[in-house]
């Protein structure tokens, strides 16, 4: 750890995403009013966040502002999260992965990946870097590591496969793997992809060969299951557990956070299987920003003021 004691710090920030085809194609209202970098109007009620991103703000701008710093955290041996939060369809994947392979469409995870990576490029001979990451997804609070599907079911992140990576390319590779991987294990992705949270780690340990000085930090990059009411949908049964159980995770996250920006003594981080695995790197002396994902449609208004809700809770 870094021997500058920090207090614990939590940002929330706010997307809007453009509107869809087929919101323009019904014709639906557009319906957030922006005022200045940090302050949205939706259906007369005001809301604040550290940011608030426009549709047409770049993937670039949205990196910079969310994750620029935590990444440059991590490197001094913190820890941090990095959530993306909002109903199916909100922008919460565009955000936190976006178009891996594609310098402008890049989203969190791959800027962050080279981030590491031009920084370990630019250090001097002395520093010695390993980077691991894993990847894995919790479905009813189960874990499944997908990096091998061959046993891919834990009850906790530590039985996961931990891939040792050397360059942006690899991690790239690994992520599409994990993808790929996911894909198989599932009938309907979109379904399976807006009812499981995935879970992205990356572990920097370094050395410097001389002093024998250590840093390690680490950071959870984690894209949330949907938060749309159950009744959108007319769920019942196995569905209806599916959301019963989403909404406890989500809840249980909201409580940990809120507690966090409280500064209560009293953090239920035991209260959820996801609180419990982001404990080490969720309050104390860790890095926290969440990206609240809205859409700008009249027709999701309900859901957009309860998902911005979500995030006032944090402040
Ligand atoms: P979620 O992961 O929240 O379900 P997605 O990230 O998959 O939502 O976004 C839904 C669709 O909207 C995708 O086709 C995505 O490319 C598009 N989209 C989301 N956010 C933006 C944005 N800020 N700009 C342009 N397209 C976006
Ligand atoms: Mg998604």
């Amino acid at each position: 750890m870094a021997d500058v004691p920090a207090e614990c710090t939590i940002k929330v920030m706010c997307r809007f995403r453009p509107l869809n085809s087929s919101e323009v194609a019904r014709g639906d209202k557009y319906i957030p009013k922006f005022h200045g970098e940090d302050h949205v109007v939706v259906g007369s009620k005001p809301f604040q966040f550290d940011r608030v991103f426009q549709p047409n703000t770049t993937q670039e701008q949205v990196y910079n502002a969310c994750a620029q710093k935590i990444v440059k955290d991590v490197l001094e041996g913190y820890n941090g999260t990095i959530f993306a939060y909002g109903q199916t369809s909100s922008g919460k994947t565009h955000t936190m992965e976006g178009n891996l392979h594609d310098t402008d469409g890049m989203g969190i995870i791959p800027r962050i990946v080279q981030d590491i990576f031009n920084y370990i490029y630019s250090m001097d001979e002395n520093l010695e870097f390993h980077i691991k990451v894993s990847y894995f997804e919790i479905y009813l609070d189960k874990i499944r590591d997908l990096l091998d599907v061959s046993h891919h079911c834990f009850f906790c992140p530590q039985g996961c496969t931990e891939r040792f990576v050397c360059s942006p390319e690899e991690v790239m590779d690994t992520i599409d793997e994990g993808k790929s991987n996911r894909h198989v294990a599932v009938t309907n992705m979109n379904e399976h992809s807006s009812r499981s949270h995935s879970i992205f780690q990356i572990n920097v340990k370094q050395e410097n060969t001389a002093t024998e000085q250590k840093l390690s930090g680490k950071l959870y990059l984690v894209d949330l299951a949907g938060s749309e009411k159950v009744s959108k949908t007319g769920a019942e049964g196995a569905v209806l557990d599916e959301a019963k159980n989403i909404n406890k995770s989500l809840s249980s996250l909201g409580n940990v956070i809120s507690a966090l920006a409280e500064g209560s003594g009293y953090i239920p981080y035991r209260d959820s299987k996801m609180t419990r695995i982001l404990q080490d790197s969720l309050g104390g002396n860790c890095r926290t920003t969440i990206v609240i994902c809205a859409s700008p449609s009249a027709y999701n208004e309900s859901e957009t003021k309860s998902t911005l809700m979500f995030g006032q809770r944090a402040k």
